[in-house]
């Protein structure tokens, strides 16, 4: 029988500048497809998201050892890993037919008669004047626009920028490439004729929270690019277009652009919050301080779990808990009918709206979200006399250390907190009868921190947030109260509870959040910057 060789196929990608979302879609649906995804340094390894968790992930380094990685090596990569039969995308940085070399990989592919497809990107120089507020046409005074490089391909002998051409451009040029030839592009311009006066703007790190934007004039551009310590990747715009309206600054002007904001949730509730400081333009820095262990192999979970109907009320405190809880019933091959006319409550916003991911519209939620406002509220609405009440929850550390007989020392006092339990307290005062089943346990995470501790102390950070007692347990298990309380780094939480916690420890809190959900906090450091 003769065997069947499978082709592979290749796809050239553009990843879009700077911030993972600007991916096109395609670009998205073909990481999804990916065996084995090739990246560059220019593009964002947060899209690696996308890729499959059996992906193939190799990154091209500019250097391996003292050795630099060429494009051949690259070309060989591509050429190996596509005739293997793989899917292989090739993620490049912006566009990959924009100064991307796009077309050197292309030509090797149709040479050995493997198919591909390219996927066109945002470019860096379209992307970083609009996060700069910069339109590159007006029909005013700009009417055309040129992408020049500022570093001609190695070893090439004549030029070809034509620089007296480009001195008398009359629309925008858009220069990548340029800060390390910055002298010599500038004296080129003036000297082929170019205005001294003419307007330019420097865009440094486009769309992420750490853009920078320095504007000049042609003259004293150089002087101002080193004053600034502009440093790669940077795009420089120079013409009128250059010296654009300050209010169109729409991405510099958001509320928490720039400001590097310390999240220490656990890593996926640190992804959650540290996606929406992107949105709002600030810089989060993850250190993940807890873990969440589910305890779905214990008797009462799974006693509780497979007939829920049994129960009047099913309370959950949190979004974790639905997670888990829902994954348990997917692995029996169960899905939210087992609940069937049981009432459900939720602590918040967060949990009911991941209840309602998986189909279900919570009952009940109180106004404010602790839980000492769900049992008052719930008691206060509903009769809960003689009813059954499955409380699905975190494993609460201190009444575990005085369950399992354990003498609790002042430092465990300190970090555990909370003695009481207000949620079953209210309930039980109403008559209900309560099955308490922890769903998860939470544990702290160590994590590296030296590096946070210096910065910390360095002062470049602006804030600090806390959304459970227990992140603020696990953070001051590794890092030393002293260290924040002796810096300027501002703290923010985001309910009573935790912010008990902090004051148990003699953290200065700044913000307390109004409403106790991650986007109450940032609301909440937000209205600081009003
Ligand atoms: N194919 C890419 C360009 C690769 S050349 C594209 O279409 O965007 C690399 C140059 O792109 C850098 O030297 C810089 O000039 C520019 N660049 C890439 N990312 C950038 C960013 N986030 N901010 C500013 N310039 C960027």
């Amino acid at each position: 029988m003769k065997s069947v060789v499978k082709k592979g196929f290749v796809y050239l990608v553009g990843a879009g500048p700077g911030r993972a979302d600007l991916i096109t879609v395609r670009g998205a649906e073909v990481l999804q497809a990916a065996d084995c995804i090739i990246y560059d340094k220019l593009a964002n390894p947060a899209l690696l998201k996308f890729a499959r968790k059996d992906a193939e992930i190799i990154p091209v380094p500019k250097r391996i050892g003292n050795r630099s990685v060429t494009q051949q090596d690259i070309n060989k990569l591509l050429l190996k890993k596509a005739s293997s039969g793989k899917i292989v995308v090739r993620l490049k940085g912006g566009d990959p037919g924009i100064f991307g070399r796009c077309a050197e990989e292309a030509a090797v592919l149709a040479d050995t008669g493997i198919d591909f497809e390219i996927v066109p990107g945002v470019t860096a120089g379209t992307a970083a004047a609009q996060y700069a507020g910069i339109m590159l046409t007006d029909r005013r005074y700009s009417s055309q626009v040129v992408f020049v490089t500022g570093r001609e391909a190695e070893g090439k002998q004549d030029s070809n920028i034509d620089w007296p051409w480009l001195a008398k451009f009359r629309g925008t040029i858009v220069f990548y490439m340029a800060v390390g030839n910055l002298d010599f592009i500038v004296k080129q311009l003036i000297d082929n004729g170019m205005e001294q006066d003419t307007p330019a703007a420097v865009v440094t790190d486009a769309t992420f929270p750490t853009q920078k934007t320095v504007k000049a004039s042609l003259r004293l551009l150089s002087k101002k690019c080193k004053e600034e310590k502009v440093e790669p990747p940077t795009i420089i715009i120079i013409g009128r277009a250059a010296d654009s309206d300050a209010r169109l600054n729409w991405f510099m002007k958001k509320p928490l652009f720039g400001k590097n904001i310390v999240v220490t949730r656990d890593a996926r509730g640190n992804a959650d919050f540290a996606a929406k400081i992107i949105q709002q333009g600030g810089n989060p820095i993850e250190f993940t301080t807890i873990k969440i262990k589910p305890l779905i192999n214990t008797n009462r979970f799974i006693r509780a779990l497979i007939k829920p109907a049994e129960y009047d009320w099913i309370i959950f405190t949190s979004s974790n808990g639905v997670e888990i809880a829902f994954d348990f019933l997917r692995s029996l091959g169960k899905d939210a009918r087992v609940f069937s006319s049981a009432k459900i409550a939720a602590i918040g916003s967060e949990t009911a709206a991941k209840l309602r991911e998986f189909g279900i519209k919570a009952d009940f939620v109180p106004t404010i979200y602790t839980s000492k406002e769900l049992g008052k509220q719930l008691a206060a609405f509903w009769n809960l006399h003689g009813r059954k009440v499955l409380l699905l929850r975190s494993q609460l550390a201190p009444l575990e250390v005085s369950r399992q007989g354990r003498k609790s020392s002042p430092q465990d006092k300190l970090l555990t907190g909370l003695a009481s339990d207000e949620l079953v307290e209210w309930l039980e005062r109403a008559g209900a009868k309560i099955e308490n089943v922890p769903v998860y346990r939470i544990v702290t995470a160590k994590s590296k921190c030296s590096w946070l501790i210096e910065k910390i102390a360095e002062g470049t950070i602006d804030w600090l947030t806390f959304a459970s007692p227990s992140s603020v347990r696990g953070f001051f298990e590794q890092i030393p109260a002293d260290t924040v309380n002796s810096s300027s780094i501002k703290v923010a939480s985001i309910g009573p509870v935790t912010s008990e916690q902090l004051r148990n420890l003699n953290i200065k809190i700044d913000v307390e959040a109004a409403e106790h959900t991650i986007d109450g906090l940032l609301t909440a450091i937000e209205k600081t910057y009003k």
